[in-house]
């Protein structure tokens, strides 16, 4: 559809922040699917609460640990390259600066200033800070906002817990006679409100992201639970 005019046309700041919201809403969503599947598929096998809340907190602490640190190492990855895209640009500037200024000019008409405008742009934000300049139009990232990746860590074990923890209160709270209902209940609810807002989030339509979003959690919970009972009925 419209989607990628439409993320362009915001950029900046705006754009970041819609990312960012949305990484959390699917690290939610995440937490929610894995959790289910793990308490759904227990309670298959055994009504021993002690169980239950031993293997949804032990899922729930693998979980965002791993997506922690999944995402600590790919952030720093990315902040690495860029560190090492600004060094380069700077030692360009300093052994080449007309060539820089030229490259920077041209940049600039690229994106519809005139010839003489993209010159006496690019001499003055040359004079005013030479190597944001080049990090903003030529790199496309902002020196002073490099994506910190303790903070990116943070981020989606945050997400990850808040949606853990559904599944995970609902399996144990409830007496056992409802607990799966409630169980399934509510986690089919959480993933349509995930899969619609992702959905909104990434200007798609939410229709079929919601009904795949549904779709998934329902097959995870019911493969295992279907392992799980099994395995109980088989005495393992
Ligand atoms: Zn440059």
């Amino acid at each position: 559809m419209n989607a990628p005019t439409h993320d362009e046309a915001h950029g900046g700041t705006l754009g970041a922040r819609l990312n960012w919201l949305r990484a959390a809403v699917l690290g939610a969503n995440d937490g929610i699917v894995s959790t289910a599947g793990l308490v759904v598929g227990v309670a298959g096998a055994t009504d021993d609460r002690a169980a239950l809340l031993t293997a949804g907190l032990a899922g729930l602490l693998a979980g965002s640990m791993s997506m922690a640190a999944g995402e600590y190492v790919s952030v720093s990855t990315q902040r690495d390259s860029e560190k090492a895209a600004l060094a380069l640009e700077k030692r360009e500037l300093r052994d080449q600066p007309e060539e820089e200024l030229e490259e920077l000019a041209g940049l600039l008409r690229e994106r519809g200033l005139s010839r003489e405008v993209a010159r006496e742009a690019a001499e003055q934000l040359t004079e005013r800070d030479a190597l944001r300049a080049h990090a903003r139009v030529e790199l496309g990232i902002d020196p002073d906002d490099l994506t910190n990746p303790w903070h990116a860590a943070w981020a989606s074990f945050l997400a990850f817990t808040v949606g853990a923890l559904l599944p995970l209160l609902a399996i144990v709270l409830p007496p056992a006679g409802w607990r799966l209902w409630v169980t399934v209940g509510s986690v089919l609810a959480a993933l349509v409100l995930t899969g619609w807002s992702s959905a909104r989030l990434g200007a798609a339509p939410p229709g079929r992201a919601l009904v795949r979003n549904v779709a998934g959690g329902a097959l995870a919970m019911g493969v295992t639970y279907a392992v799980g009972t099994l395995l109980g009925a088989a005495g393992v």
